[in-house]
């Protein structure tokens, strides 16, 4: 079947039109359909719908219990339609139906459950502390949302930023990467015949620096929340910057993964495979930087190369497939890239390496020992399943170590020592800190990054901040002293 993707604009899907862009099917890197990239006058028409939306249009003055349950027939929506959305996202992405279907589809649901709840418990402010006067202050949602999404995890990732940008009655306009566009189409086409207004949420496709950059500069668009790699945020925030439109930048990660010797060794084994291995190595939290305290390192080093070795990677539409193949052929010649560059820094391939030999873009799952933290395959994100190990010595090697990187996404410590656990929350310099659990997204607590990991959170009460702006009005409640003119 060949699918099309073009613009959603007030809750229809656009004629075809624009330059062509191949849909590709990672699995057996076949042509499954068509992406037509929207211009500059595609992308002023989605910004308008929004635009009227969110000036004209009910969505932003409706009562909060009005909202939530239009929040919730979302969620219901999704579940109905989850098989769909992760057959399209799979055959877009290469992640495994399993995790789609068990993972990304229902928490996409969930965010927008998520936000029906805590627009619940929002409460404003007052200030009764001058005299003659009460200041009440309110939130207001801010305007049209540009929402720019990755294409590693479309619609688990993008599901949460439209479910928190509408749950606080803003619009929006939705860009989902040229190389993943269908199940993000069908999923803001399910939101909006489930009962979210047409023009509340709209979507266009293409590339960034066409499509994605005219939504950005756009004199409609009040703030931009994009998810994607750290060069592209960089120019995303300048051009932002230029129309003084705040933003959220979740960005790249090289994360520390630190295996104590104090650690339970078999959980964070498992740890250590998932947090590089999952959803095919392409995450921005990954531990990709596994540092194993020198008294266990040889011996956990080869029960993880073992265990790699016996990952399941195949179709991934097979249930029974634990990673699939690399989202498209230039990522996955990238991370291959970076086994002669580990080479080249002096550092040591312990399993992998090579594609496999199928159609497809599978490559077999990687890790390499670094002679040092400054080698690039310790510097650098890779995305893929490739993980660099490093050994350290003393528990503060590690955290330094932890510490020596232009990211600062996350980090993840394994040891049964409190104290060192501690000492590893205060010291690491990232926004989320795992102990003991690999990737345990608290969606009430803030995510996002220190460094060149990003700028902003995404969370409830942060995303509280971003989309809604302070309103304070001051209401005169007895006479009010003020200088008399204009008498004499
Ligand atoms: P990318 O930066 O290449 O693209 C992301 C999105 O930005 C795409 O939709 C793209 O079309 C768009 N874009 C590109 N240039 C643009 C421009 N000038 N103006 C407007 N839009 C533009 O990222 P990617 O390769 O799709 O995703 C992988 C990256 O995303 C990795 O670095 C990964 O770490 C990061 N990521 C971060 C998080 C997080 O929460 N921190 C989550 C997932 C992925």
């Amino acid at each position: 079947m060949i699918h099309i993707a073009t613009a959603y604009v007030r809750g229809a899907f656009a004629q075809p039109t624009g330059a062509e862009i191949p849909i590709i099917y990672p699995g057996d890197g076949a042509r499954i359909g068509t992406l037509h990239e929207d211009d500059a006058g595609t992308v002023d028409q989605a910004v308008r719908a929004a635009r009227t939306a969110f000036d004209q249009g009910d969505w932003p003055r409706l009562g909060t219990e009005r909202r939530q349950a239009l929040l919730l027939k979302a969620r219901d929506a999704i579940l109905a339609n989850v098989d769909e959305l992760a057959r399209l996202e799979c055959l877009n992405t290469g992640v495994p139906m399993r995790q789609l279907r068990d993972r990304h589809m229902r928490r996409a649901a969930y965010n927008f459950q998520f936000f029906a709840e805590f627009i619940g418990q929002v409460a404003g402010k007052t200030y009764g502390q001058a005299e003659s006067h009460l200041t009440f202050v309110t939130r207001e949602p801010v305007g049209v949302a540009a929402l720019i999404a990755p294409w590693n995890a479309p619609v688990a990732l993008a599901s949460m930023k439209i479910a928190a940008a509408i749950a606080f009655g803003n619009t929006c306009v939705v860009k989902p990467s040229e190389q993943t566009p269908l199940a993000l189409a069908r999923l803001v086409q399910i939101l909006t015949e489930s009962g979210i207004p047409p023009g509340v949420i709209n979507l266009v496709n293409g590339r960034g620096p066409v499509t994605g950059s005219a939504l950005v500069a756009h004199d409609g668009v009040d703030l931009v929340s994009f998810t994607g790699g750290t060069e592209t945020g960089k120019a995303i925030m300048a051009a932002a910057g230029a129309g003084l439109k705040p933003v959220t930048m979740e960005l790249g990660g090289k994360s520390a993964n630190i295996i104590f010797e104090s650690a339970d060794i078999e959980t964070a084994l498992d740890g250590a495979l998932v947090g590089i291995l999952s959803n095919n190595g392409q995450q921005c939290l990954a531990g990709s930087r596994i540092l194993v305290q020198r008294s266990i390192a040889d011996r956990f080093i080869e029960r993880f190369v073992a265990r790699a070795r016996r990952v399941r990677i195949d179709d991934p539409m097979d249930p029974a497939t634990e990673i699939g193949p690399l989202a498209f052929a230039a990522h996955r010649d990238r991370v291959l890239g970076f086994v002669d560059t580990a080479r080249r820094d002096g550092a040591t391939l312990l399993t992998g390496g090579k594609a496999l030999d199928r159609p497809g873009f599978f490559i077999e799952p990687t890790a390499v020992l670094a002679p040092s933290n400054d080698a690039r395959v310790a510097q650098e994100e890779i995305f893929g399943p490739f993980a660099t190990f490093i050994k350290f010595d003393a528990p503060d090697d590690a955290i330094a170590i932890a510490n020596r990187s232009r990211f600062g996404l996350v980090a993840y410590a394994w040891t049964r020592d409190l104290d060192l656990a501690l000492r590893c929350s205060r010291a690491i310099r990232a926004g989320v800190v795992w102990i003991n659990t690999p990737m345990m997204r608290e969606l009430r607590a803030p995510f996002g990054g220190f460094k060149q990991s990003g700028v902003g959170r995404e969370g409830g009460e942060s995303c509280l901040q971003f989309y809604t702006a302070e309103k304070a009005t001051t209401i005169a409640t007895g006479a009010v002293a003020m200088p008399r003119l204009g008498l004499t």
